[in-house]
């Protein structure tokens, strides 16, 4: 496919839910993937930290996060988490959190130049746009200068949570509370203009439209066009959500997302959310990567994922090459 995809020739190519329109969606985002990628399909042995699950917000789709004072609240030491570290010896770490008083910029950058001192090679991603935003607000500097010092504290990277759907038919419905798609935005363009890279997600399976999720995805497309900052999209499926999502609804949107975001090196199939089968059959429907072994995962599963919190180096070798493709692990970097 070498023509750029406008916003009429997506509604229409989106909108027929028939198997033999969707098959033919999955077969262009394969070439695309083919294309740009060939059978390489890469994962990271990583880690996930939570640092804590107590959170001032009270979003409707959380199943990971209970308000302060709330039983089943926890908040993690420094000293656990780079014992945590020390012990799995991932090459990335993925540090996310509630939105805790106990855990603020002070603190969180702290943490930051620990991991740091104490693994100079680890590539640390952390810190949705949530959280960076909550730092921004919590410490009273500029957002500018909250990126620039956790850049310097040695932060590589920012995920993508937080986005879910941009739609805010929907934000103001199931988490008014949360910032706006604006916001997010703005903070990954502030990030990506410090050269601090970032991912992107999408959370479906809130009853959102074709033109919602659409919508999402081309807003993404533009900021890319304009700093090239994203290296990764994921697509996250609700967990435990009243909207049925069928394995061939979870590879439609892998591929819209191969054939929109085609400014955006890599697709992820994030197989905690999308089950292990359907992830190794997500490999031919546009995701090139797999993320990864994820040791200590708490957010997906705390919302109602079925599959195992964390796979070994041999299993993730195994799923893929069983599925077609050569495994490759990488680093941060993807190299
Ligand atoms: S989704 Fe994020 S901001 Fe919302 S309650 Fe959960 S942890 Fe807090």
């Amino acid at each position: 496919m070498s023509e750029r995809i406008n916003w009429d020739a997506a509604v229409a190519l989106f909108k027929d839910e028939a198997t033999e329109a969707r098959m033919h969606i999955g077969k262009l985002a394969d070439q695309v993937r083919e294309a740009q990628h060939g059978r390489r399909t890469t994962f990271v042995h990583n880690l996930q930290i939570n640092p804590s699950n107590i959170c001032v917000r009270d979003c409707d789709f959380c199943g990971f996060a209970v308000l302060p004072g709330q039983v089943g609240g926890y908040s993690l030491d420094e000293e656990s988490i780079l014992q945590n570290i020390a012990r799995a010896e991932p090459s990335e770490v993925h540090i996310v959190g509630g939105l805790n008083q106990e855990w603020g910029f002070n603190r969180s950058l702290q943490l930051i130049k620990h991991i740091r001192a104490a693994f100079p090679k680890l590539y640390i991603k952390a810190f949705t746009a949530v959280e960076i935003d909550w730092f921004n607000h919590q410490s009273k500097i500029s957002l500018i200068e909250v990126l620039e010092k956790l850049k310097n504290a040695g932060l590589d990277c920012l995920p993508g949570g937080g986005a879910e759907i941009f739609s805010e038919r929907i934000r103001d419905k199931l988490f008014p509370r949360k910032i706006n798609a604006d916001r997010w935005l703005e903070i990954h363009e502030a990030a990506h203009r410090l050269n601090i890279p970032s991912n992107a997600t999408l959370l479906y399976g809130l009853n959102e439209t074709i033109e919602e999720r659409l919508n999402h995805l081309f807003r993404l497309r533009k900021l890319q066009d304009k700093t090239g900052g994203f290296v990764a999209f994921i697509p996250l499926a609700l967990q435990g959500g009243k909207e049925r999502l069928s394995p061939l609804d979870n590879l439609s949107v892998i591929a819209m997302s191969r054939l929109i975001l085609d400014n955006i090196p890599h697709i992820k199939a994030y197989w905690p959310m999308l089950g292990l089968s359907t992830a190794a059959v997500a490999l031919s429907w546009g995701a090139d990567d797999l993320d990864g072994t994820l040791g200590l995962e708490k957010v997906a599963h705390a919302s109602g994922a079925d599959s195992p919190e964390a796979m070994a180096i041999n299993e993730m070798t195994r799923l893929i090459q069983e599925a077609g493709y050569e495994p490759h692990e990488r680093n941060g970097r993807y190299s």
